[in-house]
């Protein structure tokens, strides 16, 4: 009796994995048509040296202005992408377009600009055939020199080892900065610093969060600096909010930080050239 006044089919559970299941294929479609619509921005963040104020780089993040829905968040958009493999060619164009724009900004500023582009990578770009060839293609097309790209990975994307470690290894080889970001968050952390090549730590905001809080919470952010300069790594600290945060960071040993007290993420930086505040 229940079957029949039920259709056959339950309800919850089940039905709520469907919806979202619908979503995302949605989403996906909506990716698709946007990537062909020219609905992707890039948006630089700098990445400062505290002793000075000097922008020594800038980090490209992907914005989607969607028609109705504003501006979408990569949080929202760039899993789905990496799950129906979107992201591949999303990638190389967030690729070519943050180095044909490191290349205009070397061209404007010379050594008084950003001496380098860091560009996030996901695990599903890195295990893609071919993407070291893609990143030398770029490169060449670009003029860009291979050392002033820094390609950001996450601890989590090169933990599996296999293609994405042997893509980071090529990169490396190549002449191109390794980064891992959100450090100290993913899996594995400081055994990865053994099987990949780093050239930087980014230290990631929950750590910078507490740092001028009472009590023991500088210590992960203390001890993420002396491994990296124990081994030779710069670190750049994430997320940097305040000033009190920036000193505090700066009395720790760091050098290199990033975080709305210095700069937000914008299409047209009008700081780059200059220096900022950091105290
Ligand atoms: P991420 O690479 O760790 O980038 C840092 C994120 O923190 C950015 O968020 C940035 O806007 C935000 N942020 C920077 N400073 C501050 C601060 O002081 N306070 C706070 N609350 N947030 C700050 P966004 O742009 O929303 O990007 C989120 C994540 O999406 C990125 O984290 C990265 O994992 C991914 N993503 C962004 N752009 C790309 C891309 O072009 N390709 C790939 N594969 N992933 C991307
Ligand atoms: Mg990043
Ligand atoms: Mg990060
Ligand atoms: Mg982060």
């Amino acid at each position: 009796a229940a079957k029949a006044a039920g259709g056959g089919r339950h309800r919850g559970y089940s039905d709520d994995l469907d919806a979202r299941a619908g979503e995302q294929a949605k989403l996906g479609a909506e990716i698709r048509a946007a990537l062909d619509l020219g609905q992707f921005r890039v948006v630089y963040q700098p990445i400062v040296s505290l002793p000075d104020g000097r922008i020594v780089s800038v980090e490209a993040l992907v914005r989607w202005e969607h028609p109705e829905r504003g501006l979408i968040s990569p949080a929202e958009f760039i899993p789905v992408a990496e799950q129906n493999g979107l992201i591949v060619e999303l990638g190389a164009w967030i690729l070519r377009t943050a180095c044909s724009q490191a290349v205009v900004w070397r061209n404007e500023f010379g050594e008084a600009g950003p001496q380098r582009m860091s560009v996030n990578v996901s695990a599903r770009q890195l295990a893609e055939p071919g993407f070291t060839a893609l990143v030398a293609e770029v490169l060449a097309w670009t003029g860009l020199a291979a050392h002033q790209l820094i390609v950001e990975v996450t601890e989590t994307a090169v933990f599996g080892g296999g293609l994405a470690v042997q893509a980071v290894k090529d990169l490396h080889e190549l002449g191109v900065k390794i980064a891992l970001d959100d450090f100290g968050t993913g899996h594995s952390s400081l055994g990865l610093l053994q099987t990949v090549p780093v050239d930087i730590l980014k230290v990631d905001k929950s750590f910078v969060d507490t740092i001028t809080m009472a009590g023991r919470h500088a210590v992960i952010a203390t001890a993420l600096i002396q491994v990296s300069s124990g081994l030779g790594l710069m670190a750049v600290a994430e997320g940097v909010e305040t000033a009190e945060q920036a000193a505090e960071l700066y009395r720790l040993g760091y050098r290199l930080a990033q975080g709305y007290h210095f700069g937000r993420p914008v299409a047209e930086p009008d700081f780059l050239g200059t220096r900022v505040a950091v105290g």
